[in-house]
């Protein structure tokens, strides 16, 4: 069962730090590194992908629809 709350439809909306910025799941942040067990991303710098997210969901809001694919 899933509960929708007004203003609040994005149940995927993760925390930037916590969202992988190549597949959207959610990682896991250890000691400066991220890692996702979802598209095997391995110790990534975690501020990096936290920034990466956050630059993706500024476009977004923007109104383009294109994510950052190229960056690795
Ligand atoms: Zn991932």
């Amino acid at each position: 069962m899933k509960t929708i709350y007004e203003g609040k439809t994005e149940k995927h909306d993760l925390g930037t730090s916590q969202k992988c910025h190549k597949c959207g799941s959610e990682g896991e942040r250890y000691k400066g590194k991220f890692s996702c067990p979802s598209c095997s991303l391995k110790d990534y710098n975690a501020d990096l992908n936290a920034a990466i997210n956050i630059a993706e969901r500024g476009i977004k809001s923007l109104g383009k629809t294109e994510g950052l694919g190229a960056v690795p």
